[in-house]
């Protein structure tokens, strides 16, 4: 213990937030204890895995950030608690008060091994009034899980300790995306425009106006950055996508609003008055887009509403069509796609908007998207996300293949589809997207003559009338229709033609359900009255005639289960009284543990930590 005690540097971490001079001079490159490692989410929907540690130099501990460039180390099996770390480029921050260290370079002294925690440190304080220091990256060519041989800033890396900050004449000093939060001062990103939306428009009562966003990289991240009015006047034309820019605040650093983005960062950047942009006069030295291709063929195995990024033939171009959003009751236009892979199998992808209006690339491209949803809809099918973006005939070696493979055999080849008979105009929709009770009501589903709509919900039954809950029904199997008691003992089918000596009795529960926004009515048969009431309507309709109290329990019972329900709405007409009809097609226990999960993901997107 005493060999790895005499190698920390006490005092570093202290030094690194309140005393910049002294860091400078006395501790180049800190030693440290790793006394936690925490996965953050890692790998999920796509996202960068990320790490949380805490270190300490005996005197202090701080809460660290790894940034992705460097988790390396992990990968490795090197940084487990315990170990001992050099620090060799990171960056200091305080975000809602407390310290964070973003380490941007690590190495793990692995001679030392691992130990119990040494001493008992306690957290950093900062003094006011004093900025805590921090060690800007040069480029180092790393991004990802693609080593970009060819970068000159690899010279960088090899420099012994810090790298002192990258410089140019017009930016003293450039910062990774990742280190930005809402406490760095002074700052310049240098980033590629990887998307940029169209322009959006809205008016409201109390204010109207545009915006528009575009998404950043560099090599330690991504950044979503939105210009509002006057900004989105001033710099929407200036930026294009797959082009390089410095910016330079003042630019407001926020917390990211994660569900209106698919950016894993915690912030994201408003342009202000005085932000400046500029295009960098060298394009290369920052990463392109990374893509983590899926194929067509696997499609079938990823789960619905993922997103992925897709590389493949265009085979067909549709025309655009004008359609109204159910949600926001606005008319958009789309364009539907067809697209193959050597896999053998075609998909429909579905772009919107400008993008849908403006697509001029003609059959037999080669394109790739980054950021494609993936709906269940008519087997498997694809919507390119706002945040989404394409690119036709890239250079890189997953097009040229694809080309190749086209040419020889692709154009010849036929393709099975992960589609059945639904899927005609409506690749990307989702056939039960789950709905609130509010929402069901807001958007009208089901109340379109023409359309059927479909959803699931999930909601408690409050209510089940007992009158009616059942009909006496046809013996025969597959007929379900209604029979008539002939009063001779014997049931009367007009479709079939046919008596049977007693009936089926089937069901038809009207179910009252509500969630926490709402209540509505809807019906359900047998399969899912079986499920609901626990006993077969037959049985029931035993216990009505024989023991009135024990159906009377039955239907007590039901009350109060909470359930998923997947119902299909659409309006119908009786005695020309229009109304909308919700029947159930299945329903479900509530899978508790798997809701939770959901929940927890929801309440994260409104949260950072
Ligand atoms: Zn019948």
């Amino acid at each position: 213990m005493e060999v790895a005690k005499a190698q920390i540097t006490q005092g570093a971490l202290n030094a690194i937030f309140n005393d910049t001079d002294r860091v400078i001079k006395d501790f180049p490159v800190p030693v440290c204890q790793v006394v936690q490692v925490k996965p953050m989410g890692a790998g999920v929907d796509g996202q960068a895995e990320r790490f949380r540690l805490v270190v300490s130099d005996i005197q202090n501990f701080v809460q660290c950030m790894l940034a992705t460039q460097a988790n390396h180390v992990i990968h490795d099996g090197k940084l487990t608690k315990g170990c001992f770390i050099r620090l060799k480029n990171y960056q200091a921050n305080e975000v809602k008060g407390k310290r964070i260290l973003i380490i941007l370079d690590i190495d793990v002294i692995e001679s030392l091994g691992t130990m119990e925690k040494i001493g008992e440190p306690t957290a950093v304080k900062v003094e006011e009034d004093v900025k805590p220091t921090n060690t800007s990256i040069a480029g180092s060519g790393f991004y990802g899980n693609k080593p970009q041989p060819q970068q000159p800033a690899a010279q960088d890396r090899a420099l012994p300790s810090r790298n002192g900050p990258s410089s140019s004449s017009s930016h003293a000093t450039i910062y990774p995306i990742e280190s930005l939060s809402p406490y760095a001062h002074k700052w310049t990103i240098k980033a590629r425009v990887t998307s940029k939306s169209d322009i959006r428009t809205w008016s409201k009562p109390n204010s109207e106006g545009k915006l528009f966003s575009v998404n950043l990289l560099d090599e330690s991240g991504e950044i979503k950055a939105t210009g509002f009015n006057e900004q989105c006047d001033a710099l929407y034309e200036i930026f294009q996508e797959g082009s390089v820019y410095y910016i330079t605040s003042p630019c407001r650093v926020q917390i990211a609003k994660k569900q209106f983005s698919n950016i894993n960062n915690d912030y994201e950047l408003m342009f202000e008055r005085d932000t400046l942009v500029e295009k960098a006069e060298d394009q290369d030295n920052v990463p392109q887009v990374r893509y983590n291709f899926s194929n067509i063929g696997e499609l079938q195995s990823i789960e619905k509403d993922s997103t992925v990024d897709l590389i493949a033939v265009l085979k067909e171009v549709g025309e655009i069509s004008e359609i109204t959003s159910k949600t926001t009751s606005k008319p958009y236009s789309k364009r539907e796609l067809t697209l193959v892979d050597e896999t053998g199998y075609s998909v429909r992808l579905t772009i919107w908007g400008k993008t849908a209006t403006s697509f001029d690339a003609s059959p037999e491209s080669v394109v790739a998207f980054k950021g494609v949803k993936v709906s269940d809809f008519g087997g498997r099918s694809l919507s390119l996300l706002s945040s989404g973006s394409m690119s036709f005939d890239p250079d890189i070696q997953e097009a040229h293949r694809l080309k190749g493979w086209y040419d020889s055999q692709g154009r010849t080849s036929n393709f099975a589809s992960h589609s059945n008979l639904a899927s005609a105009g409506a690749a990307g929709g989702r056939q039960d997207p789950v709905k609130t009770i509010a929402q069901v009501k807001d958007e009208g589903l089901g109340m379109s003559e023409e359309n059927t709509d479909y959803f699931s919900s999930r909601a408690t039954i409050v209510y089940i009338k007992q009158d009616n809950f059942c009909y006496p029904a046809c013996l025969n199997e597959n007929c379900n229709k209604k029979v008539v008691d002939q009063n001779d003992g014997t049931w009367r089918c007009e479709k079939c033609n046919q008596s049977h000596p007693k009936p089926e009795y089937r069901y038809i529960l009207a179910l009252n359900v509500n969630d926490h926004t709402g209540q509505m009515w809807l019906t359900a048969f047998d399969e899912v009255g079986k499920l609901v009431m626990g006993k077969s309507a037959d049985e029931l309709m035993e216990l009505k005639e024989n023991d009135p109290p024990a159906m009377e329990r039955v239907f007590e019972d039901a009350n109060c289960k909470m359930m998923t329900f997947k119902v299909r709405c659409k309006t119908d007409t009786y005695q020309d009284q229009a109304r909308v009809r919700y029947s159930v097609m299945s329903a479900s226990a509530v899978n508790y543990a798997a809701d939770a999960l959901k929940l927890a993901e929801l309440i994260k997107a409104y949260n950072i930590d």
